[in-house]
């Protein structure tokens, strides 16, 4: 890992700086991939997206949860959203982090919490995504998955092209909307590829397979190269336009965010919001060291 990437991330990681920064209103450049604080200036991001023919997978941000409290609260806010998109009569899903609404306090808790919106989303016809954070919560990740698919059909996940189990759970769930991407945290050779082609070389071949599955696909990435393969597959072997879309996040490549809408791909924008937005940053500028121009400038400039 370079010094810059490891130094971002242990920022990403420090609770003072992370509670401090709920204080600040969004600070060093993060307005540019963070939605906004509060409920209504995010829906003023999704209206815009969607006036561009571009839908919106929300997250309600939220960092180290580690009791009940914590969780039921951030279970609130999330239930909240989903209020709100029906209220705006937005064109907007969530994606929910499971770590934030208990994962880590208890699984049945978790399940419980999870189960709660993912009804509350079923009565209004909104799709629920499981974000997939790190390898040590994978596997309850897909256990709630599976225990949640029992009673429910507006429920996916996400799969990591960089590991090696992914071709199985990817042949396990055939059926189910998932979002494929590389894979965002630093895992050890024991469970994931390293290298950059094959990680790269994994994603497409993942791609190709869900692609000619039933299930919904999501090619989530800000990868040209990417990109253009997936077009080249999907119109020579005549794959509906309404069974795939692009994904990338708020902020990243907006330009080629609207051209993709504009050719007639279906297009959804992952749409960051709320105050806890530090640590979610700090992992953007670990990943993308260009990024830190953003904040460097707008330190600067304040
Ligand atoms: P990279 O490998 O980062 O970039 C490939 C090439 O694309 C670069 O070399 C460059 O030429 C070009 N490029 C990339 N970004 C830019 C840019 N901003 N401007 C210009 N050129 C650029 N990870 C998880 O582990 N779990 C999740 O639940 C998850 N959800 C995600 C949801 C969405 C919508 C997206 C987009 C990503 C998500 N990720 C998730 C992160 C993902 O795993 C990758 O870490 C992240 O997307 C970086 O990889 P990449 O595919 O975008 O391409």
């Amino acid at each position: 890992m370079g010094v810059t990437r490891s130094f971002f991330i242990a920022l990403s990681k420090n609770q003072a700086l992370n509670s401090g920064a709920k204080k600040w209103g969004l600070k060093l450049g993060a307005g540019k991939v963070v939605a906004g604080t509060d409920i209504s200036s995010m829906m003023q991001s999704v209206k815009e997206l969607n006036a561009n023919g571009i839908g919106a997978t929300i997250d309600n941000l939220g960092e180290f949860v580690r009791t009940k409290e914590e969780a039921i609260q951030a279970k609130e806010a999330i239930l909240e959203t989903l209020e709100a998109i029906q209220v705006y009569g937005v064109n907007a899903h969530l994606s929910v982090k499971l770590t934030q609404i208990g994962l880590d306090v208890d699984f049945a808790f978790c399940l419980k919490n999870i189960q709660e919106i993912v009804a509350a989303a079923a009565r209004y016809d909104i799709f629920i995504n499981l974000d997939m954070e790190d390898y040590a919560h994978l596997q309850q990740t897909l256990d709630i998955l599976e225990a949640l698919l029992k009673d429910y059909d507006n429920v996916g996940t996400v799969i990591q092209a960089y590991l090696y189990r992914s071709e199985k759970d990817i042949e396990n769930l055939q059926n189910v909307r998932l979002r494929l991407v590389k894979g965002a945290y630093k895992e050890s050779e024991e469970v994931s590829l390293q290298d950059k082609k094959e990680i790269d070389d994994n994603y497409l071949k993942l791609i190709k397979m869900h692609l000619q599955s039933p299930g919904y696909t999501s090619i989530a990435t800000h990868d040209h190269h990417i990109i253009e393969e997936a077009k080249a597959f999907v119109k020579e072997k005549n794959i509906p336009l309404n069974s795939f879309e692009f994904q990338m996040l708020y902020g990243f490549r907006t330009e080629m965010q609207k051209d993709l809408a504009k050719e007639g791909y279906s297009f959804t924008t992952y749409v960051p919001f709320g105050q806890d937005w530090y640590a979610y940053y700090m992992r953007r500028l670990a990943e993308r060291p260009q990024n830190i121009n953003l904040a460097l400038k707008s330190f600067v400039s304040k």
